[in-house]
């Protein structure tokens, strides 16, 4: 590829509109360009490395058996009314009606078409185990799409559906792609971590995230310091703390006028927030829900979702707050609260806490449950934190950031039961198949790697994932034998199969070195000065910034060398 032929366009400045640095960087090397929200063009060098990510991804899933196949991004609602999806989706799903008044939808992702596939061609055991995988372009229509490729609306995702005659054979399927999944982003060269999630909107019985580590991430991981321990925050579980073994203390209703934080409550009774409990109200599916969590905790989301059951829960704001329970923010609690309640663990295992007295500028002291109130649920509702020990082996956890590239599931037989995809079995009954989904942010993946391959000159892309392995200057343009050089160069090594960008422009050596930093290609290789002088190629590596001086002759050997160095990793 000729830089003086390409569309590259790099830009000097940082666009005001990327907060993080993949994205920044992406711009400005001139690899993506923004269409609309969440929706990008992907430039020469932008889908280069999308293609080396999808090259990489295609080479293991057919390795672990699976069948690459493409299916339509167009959907019919219709299969979607089946699984009872199209209502629960929201509104990521984008709807839409054709000409003959049919609804639609935009995939974002292929549980229904895989099953109507799979239950009209699978009669029989026999036809099973299957995994069928593509590549291909998905719609959801986020709510905030930001970060450029990393939270798209439109984005290119792998996805691959495994269909089993039983639990057993399916967990050996899963098994598979959790290791094709291993061996694809360690070629990828990313430094990540497998862990224990959610499983979300897509249902199922367990799951494993694939986490970029990074300092962006959207993510939060728990990781133990002392086993192998991972989990994804919203999923980790925090252990059950043993019961206070005080005796119940009488209650006492206590006026604080006008305190209502919880650090200004606690200042004013002297007391700590661990000896607070907080009253927070949620919508559940449109009901209100109170959470009782200590006055220094946080509610996981996620596991709140989980206990009652919804696709969502969101905090209500003042207003919504008093209209639910008539009790001024600041000044809930549970004793005599109108709306459904459920504590977290640590919550049950306290005694004679402080919480508001559901009444404007008065608190209650000694409030114990059982006593002073019941709960609907008792669960681990909390957000777990670094103090908490590990719950595999109790000892120090460590939090990071990860930026989420890969997701495996077990489904089980949801879907198939949902959408009748039934096989008949070698004992001639009709059993459900059973499932597993597995996806793989592939544009994602170009983002995340960016994220943690950066300097502040430009991106540090990993070899095996680079849109070019070399980028070769010619700091002579009008110079004959540096020219004749570099040609000479540039076809040798694109007749060995390197990808190499030929920098053969009119510029000045500072801003050909500036943008080779920034577009981040591994490999640079200097046909200058050095050369016209002593008939020597400069090899720097951009990771490091170390340099080789090498006599034309050796350069397409040495580069070889590194570059299968880098695929065998
Ligand atoms: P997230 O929690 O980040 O929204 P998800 O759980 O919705 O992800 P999956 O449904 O498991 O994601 O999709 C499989 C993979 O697709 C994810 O692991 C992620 O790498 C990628 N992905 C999901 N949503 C997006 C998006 N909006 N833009 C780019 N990649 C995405
Ligand atoms: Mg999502």
């Amino acid at each position: 590829m000729r830089f003086s032929k390409s569309l590259i366009p790099t830009l000097k400045e940082n666009p005001a509109e990327a907060e993080v640095s993949s994205h920044r960087l992406l711009l400005r090397a001139g690899f993506i360009r923004k269409l609309t929200a969440g929706i990008y063009t992907y430039l020469p060098l932008g889908l280069a490395a999308v293609r080396k990510v999808e090259n990489i991804v295609r080479e293991e899933m057919n390795r672990a058996g699976a069948q690459e196949i493409l299916m339509p991004m167009v959907q019919p609602a219709d299969l979607w009314h089946e699984t009872g999806r199209y209502e629960k989706y929201g509104p990521e799903l984008l709807r839409f009606v054709d000409r003959h008044e049919r609804e639609s939808c935009l995939g974002p992702t292929h549980e229904e078409v895989i099953t109507d596939l799979l239950r009209r061609e699978v009669r029989s055991y026999r036809d099973l185990p299957q995994n069928l995988y593509q590549i291909q372009t998905k719609f959801r229509d986020e709510i905030r799409p930001r970060f450029g490729l990393m939270r798209g609306r439109e984005f290119i995702m792998k996805d691959a559906y495994s269909f089993d005659v039983d639990d057993r054979s399916a967990e050996e399927s899963y098994q598979r792609m959790f290791d094709a999944y291993m061996r694809i982003f360690s070629r990828c060269g990313l430094d990540f971590r497998p862990v224990e999630a959610d499983s979300g909107t897509i249902g199922g019985s367990f799951s494993h995230e694939f986490m970029v580590l990074a300092d962006t991430g959207e993510d939060t991981l728990v990781i133990c310091s002392s086993c192998d321990y991972a989990a994804n925050s919203e999923k980790a579980a925090v252990m059950a703390v043993t019961e206070d073994p005080s005796p119940m203390l009488d209650l006492e209703k206590i006026e604080t006028p006008g305190k209502r934080k919880v650090p200004v409550v606690c200042e004013f009774l002297g007391i700590e927030a661990q000896e607070l409990v907080k009253t927070m109200v949620f919508s559940a599916a449109g009901e209100p829900v109170a959470v009782l969590v200590r006055g220094d905790r946080e509610v996981q989301d996620v596991k709140l979702k989980n206990l009652l059951g919804v696709a969502d829960v969101e905090m209500l704001g003042d207003k919504d707050v008093f209209d639910a329970t008539g009790v001024p923010t600041g000044y809930l609690g549970p004793i005599g609260l109108k709306i459904k309640l459920v504590v977290d663990n640590e919550v049950a295992a306290m005694k004679n806490f402080v919480t508001g007295a559901n009444e404007k500028n008065y608190h209650c002291r000694n409030v114990n449950m059982g006593r002073d109130f019941e709960a609907s649920a008792v669960a681990d509702l909390r957000q777990i934190t670094d103090t908490d020990p590990c719950p595999s082996c109790g000892e120090k956890l460590v939090m990071r950031e990860g930026i989420e590239v890969g997701h495996v599931f077990k489904l089980g037989t949801g879907y198939s039961e949902a959408m009748h995809a039934v096989f008949q079995d070698s004992d001639g009954q009709d059993k459900p198949m059973v499932m597993g989904c597995y996806g793989i942010g592939v544009s994602r993946i170009v983002a995340a790697a960016i994220e943690q391959n950066h300097d502040e000159n430009g991106m540090v892309f990993p070899l095996p994932i680079a849109p070019m392995q070399v980028i070769l200057l010619n700091l002579g343009v009008k110079d004959v034998q540096i020219t004749e050089a570099s040609e000479l160069l540039y076809k040798e090594l694109l007749e060995k199969g390197v990808d190499v960008l030929l920098d053969d422009r009119d510029e000045r050596p500072g801003s050909k070195f500036k943008d080779a930093d920034l577009l981040g290609i591994p490999l640079r290789l200097t046909l200058g000065k050095s050369f016209s002088k002593n008939g020597l190629v400069e090899l720097r590596h951009r990771s490091n910034g170390a340099t080789e001086e090498l006599l034309p002759h050796q350069v397409t050997e040495r580069v070889l060398k590194i570059i299968n160095l880098a695929a065998t990793k």
